[in-house]
């Protein structure tokens, strides 16, 4: 029997079961660094199919080993990497599976990412006998707070390890399609304040006051041009100040004010290069109005880069599950949104695909992190298929 023998159908069973994971799950959603009942979930399942079970890595983290049975010496090891967390969210959908907890939800799919690859531990445990290495599953705690990969790194979860896979459920992106492209395809992330100290005094003397609230409006604009003037119009980057606190009435200049940004970056140099001027502007323009300007730069998260080898496994795999129509490679692939799956994809060679799961007649289509996001179910198996057969074949080369 091939290793592909009845695959498809071997899933198509485990659905019910995974549908129920998801769902209980998403029931009982915990924010980052705060899985406890859901690494407790996954840990027993683990011991139960027989695996090499490691807990408490980055406090929440589970790691699970399956030796395959047909390995020669030398075997190689791939790890598949879910995300645990859920959001600070107030749930809005009427589901009969309704967060339980109020505001908490899962608002990203990571319910689905943690069922599926319990799934395809199951599904590859079945198959252990003809399986020619390791296969390492890691389930990964608070990715929503930019967090849980890297301690979980530092703790040797990639210790031995050749190669990483994983996935992203996308609402915004059509069921039925599955999207593997080589290179950069989630930006980075970095977080940054910037506290600009003027002097404060009366409105109406502004001459005996250096104003920080007209030093502050110039450094927004002026951050703009580091995106219109220093970027090329081929190397997508985005610098947002979301948030801007400064004074306490109408006719009060402040001492300071504070604004709150981040910045996304598609490759390690553009992202390196952009933190640097952000610092030179606001800096400069606030020391050139008479004030300064402090700049602080927290959360950073890498760009996820694909490798060209393991993805061109991963399409294939993906040609195998859902045909070559319905696997995509084109920019739409590419999202501004950031993963922590950033950092293993630096620790070893690997890549990170989106599985479609909007369907608006099922109510699928709200985006990511919004009260009513939903995924389609039925995109879970062409997950477990897509990273079974990745594995698989990484495996065996
Ligand atoms: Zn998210
Ligand atoms: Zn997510």
């Amino acid at each position: 029997m091939s290793q592909y023998d009845h695959l498809k159908s071997d899933i198509d069973e485990l659905v019910p079961d995974m549908v129920a994971m998801r769902r209980d799950l998403h029931e009982h959603p915990e924010l980052a660094f705060e899985e406890v009942r859901t690494s407790g979930i996954v840990a027993q399942r683990l011991r139960t199919m027989g695996l090499e079970v490691q807990t408490g890595i980055a406090k929440t983290g589970v790691i699970g080993l399956l030796r395959g049975g047909a390995s020669k010496p030398g075997a190689k090891t791939i790890a598949i990497r879910a995300d645990m967390d859920a959001l600070p969210i107030h749930e809005m959908n009427e589901i009969n599976y309704r967060s339980t907890v109020d505001g908490k939800m899962h608002a990203c799919g990571h319910d689905g990412h943690t069922s599926i690859l319990l799934a395809v531990a199951d599904i590859l445990n079945k198959r252990r006998a003809e399986v020619s290495g390791n296969v390492k599953f890691v389930f990964q705690p608070a990715e929503e707070r930019v967090g849980g990969a890297e301690p979980m790194i530092r703790e040797g979860a990639m210790q031995n390890v050749d190669s990483i896979i994983g996935l992203h459920l996308m609402s915004d992106y059509p069921f039925g399609r599955v999207g593997v492209r080589a290179g950069a395809v989630f930006a980075s992330a970095d977080r940054f304040i910037l506290t600009v100290k003027g002097k404060g005094g009366h409105a109406a003397m502004p001459e005996t006051t250096i104003d920080p609230i007209v030093i502050s409006a110039y450094i927004v604009t002026a951050l703009q041009t580091l995106i219109s003037r220093e970027t090329s119009p081929l190397s997508p980057a985005v610098i947002t100040i979301g948030k801007i606190q400064a004074g306490t009435a109408f006719n009060i200049i402040p001492e300071s004010a504070e604004m709150e940004g981040t910045m996304r970056a598609f490759n390690a140099e553009h992202r390196t290069k952009l933190l640097r001027r952000i610092r030179e502007i606001a800096q400069g323009i606030a020391v050139a109005m008479g004030g300064s300007c402090e700049v602080e730069i927290y959360d950073g998260c890498p760009p996820c880069v694909n490798d060209e080898k393991i993805t061109e496994i991963v399409r294939n795999a993906a040609i195998a599950a859902v045909g070559e129509k319905e696997v995509d490679e084109s920019e739409d692939v590419m999202t501004a949104g950031s993963d922590d799956m950033a950092c293993f994809l630096e620790a070893v060679p690997g890549c990170y695909f989106i599985v479609g799961a909007k369907n608006e007649e099922k109510g699928a289509n709200y985006p990511h992190h919004h009260p009513r996001f939903n995924i389609d179910e039925d995109a879970l198996p062409i997950g477990v298929e897509v990273l079974t057969r990745a594995a698989m074949d990484f495996l065996k080369k």
